[in-house]
């Protein structure tokens, strides 16, 4: 049988004593968990949510590294300020634009990729027991952020529409009556990690509304926005607020993840202690990708790159649809508009998480449906990525699956 390496880690620690309490909230992610399998060859991943950087145009980001080279060499190799470079902020209001977002640069701020912004917000506004609102299911990494920080992570009703605003103000309600200080709603509204399910326009000024009353920030996570397949997605909640809405940004999956930069997009009082904290925790971003980014967005047709995704992922997608209905017809799916991901619900009784070594024996990895739920939920559930295997081998990821899923449902 497969080994799976599931999160357990070394028994022997000599500084067990010295560990602040909340270390013991520090658990392995289950996706994280899988990178050691996935890596093997033979095993087609539809687990970790990574872009097809085999489909950047590797020349351009030569060329754009030979210019910054060229041009402003000891300025990227250089400290630079906590806030991030102002041209590249410059540069970011052009693509936040593409979304109906338009924020001033001095409200920009650049993070090491959009995770660590949820961890500086995360620090900054929630004390342990504190209430953060979450779509039913929600993105591992922030989960797994706000259980670090000790707070209360409630997931809120979801379906195809995305968050439900009444379940939401009755979730918010409830936890004020007991007493609670329910300070954030987390949302993914583009192409939800893990769902793919995109929040209806209507739904959007009501959660506005919801949040509005009950003074709840909202952190709006949008690294999916621009790679939707047909039409773009409805405006982002934070063209419409922008007292009320902290707004993420990436270039992880619209450039690439290993550069490592994305950026917030703050109320003026929020974003004057972001920096502060920005500053304390890394003194700058990364000035080398900054200055990298800014070069590749300067010289080169990036509006064609995010294209040429859209049409690969759409591809995948297709794919991924197509397998899903000759396979596994009696598992229901989400059909997302955009994004890397789909959400499989097994029927009642399976569980994907015990599945997962017989999956992988049979050379398919997945990400198990409780990765995403802080509550224990999603015993039943499975995120697809597709966006990282060709669309030849989502089709027989999909197919691999389904030979371990037929069977549970067979026995
Ligand atoms: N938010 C969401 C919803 C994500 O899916 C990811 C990456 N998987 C991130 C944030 C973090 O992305 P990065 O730090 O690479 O910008």
């Amino acid at each position: 049988m497969a080994e799976l390496r599931t999160g357990s880690v070394t028994n022997f620690d000599a500084w067990k004593h010295a560990y602040a309490a909340r270390a013991a909230n520090l658990s392995v992610s289950e996706v994280r968990a899988l990178f050691s399998v996935v890596s093997r060859p033979e095993v087609v991943s539809l687990a970790g949510g990574m872009p097809d950087v085999s489909a950047l145009n590797g020349e351009l980001i030569e060329q754009a590294f030979q210019s910054l080279m060229a041009n402003r060499r000891n300025y990227a190799l250089q400290y630079g300020g906590g806030q991030g470079d102002v041209r590249l902020r410059e540069q970011i209001q052009e693509i936040m634009a593409l979304d109906g977002v338009h924020g001033s640069v001095e409200d920009l701020m650049i993070t090491t990729g959009s995770q660590h912004a949820l961890e500086l917000l995360a620090d900054l506004f929630l004390d342990q027991g504190d209430v953060v609102l979450v779509e039913a299911p929600s993105y591992v990494g922030a989960v797994g952020i706000f259980r670090h920080k000790e707070a209360h992570i409630e997931h809120v009703f979801t379906d195809n529409e995305g968050i439900s605003p009444e379940a939401l103000a009755e979730a918010a309600d409830r936890l004020i009556e007991q007493g609670k200080k329910v300070k954030l709603l987390y949302l993914v509204p583009n192409f939800a990690n893990p769902s793919g399910v995109t929040l209806t326009a209507e739904r959007r000024q009501q959660v506005l509304e919801v949040c509005r009353e009950r003074g709840i920030l909202i952190i709006e996570d949008n690294p999916y926005g621009l790679l939707y397949f047909d039409q773009k997605p409805p405006q982002a909640m934070r063209a419409m607020d922008d007292e009320g809405v902290v707004y993420l940004g990436s270039f992880s999956k619209i450039l690439s993840p290993g550069l490592r930069v994305g950026y917030v997009l703050a109320p003026p009082a929020i974003r004057e202690k972001l920096v502060l904290a920005n500053e304390s925790a890394i003194l700058s971003p990364a000035t080398f990708a900054q200055m990298l980014i800014s070069e590749y967005l300067s010289i080169t047709d990036w509006q064609g790159q995010i294209e040429t995704y859209r049409q690969l992922y759409k591809t995948k997608r297709d794919a991924a649809i197509e397998a899903l209905g000759q396979y596994l017809p009696r598992v229901e799916t989400t059909h997302p508009a955009g994004g890397f991901f789909l959400w499989l619900t097994l029927p009642e009784g399976l569980n994907s998480k015990e599945m997962l070594p017989l999956a992988v024996n049979e050379l398919v990895a997945y990400t198990p449906g409780t990765a995403f739920y802080g509550d224990g939920r999603g015993a039943n559930n499975i995120r697809v990525c597709f966006s990282h295997p060709t669309a030849e081998n989502v089709k027989v990821g999909i197919k691999r699956l389904s030979n371990v899923v037929n069977l549970q449902l067979d026995l």
